[in-house]
């Protein structure tokens, strides 16, 4: 049971006692307790490869991390890749190494296709997804909405 007293309850009553200038302090402590930010909604970015062209190669010197980020295996995207470029590739700590001269645009393009393809739901485009296989089949499984997608085999 709370009753309420002479003063009242609360900071008020504890203001009333002590003071205007105790109750401007108790407040500025209040809002400084309080967390910074209130739930912020994570959003989910896909990195960009960054990548140069060193003489007939070119190198993607972000490959791991990128692939890390997305949460995809460096295999499954480099197969992907080489498939695409008909190119030759290695990888080599955390980078991948083309043969042949490619620009970050095409790149991009060829990874957005990835990203579209084998990272985001086809029913709801968010990237909370994994590769799951269903009776010998490969399908994009989204975690947000429950979706299962067929994925193109590479
Ligand atoms: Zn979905």
């Amino acid at each position: 049971m709370i009753r309420k007293g002479p003063e009242g309850f609360g900071l008020k009553g504890l203001a009333a006692q002590n003071g205007n200038m105790e109750y401007e302090k108790m407040l500025s402590r209040l809002y400084m307790s309080l967390p910074e930010k209130t739930v912020s909604k994570e959003r989910f970015e896909i990195p960009p490869l960054e990548s140069n062209v060193q003489g007939k190669k070119t190198i993607i010197r972000n490959f791991s991390q990128v692939l890390r980020t997305i949460k995809r295996e460096e295999k499954h995207f480099y197969k992907y890749f080489t498939k695409e470029t008909a190119t030759a590739a290695t990888m080599d700590e955390g980078k991948l190494i083309l043969t042949g001269k490619f620009y970050p645009d095409a790149i991009g393009r060829i990874f957005n296709a990835y990203v579209k393809e084998y990272v985001l739901c086809h029913e709801c485009s968010k990237p909370d997804t994994e590769i799951i296989e269903r009776s010998g089949v490969k399908v994009l499984k989204c975690t947000a909405c429950g979706a299962l997608s067929p994925i193109k085999k590479i």
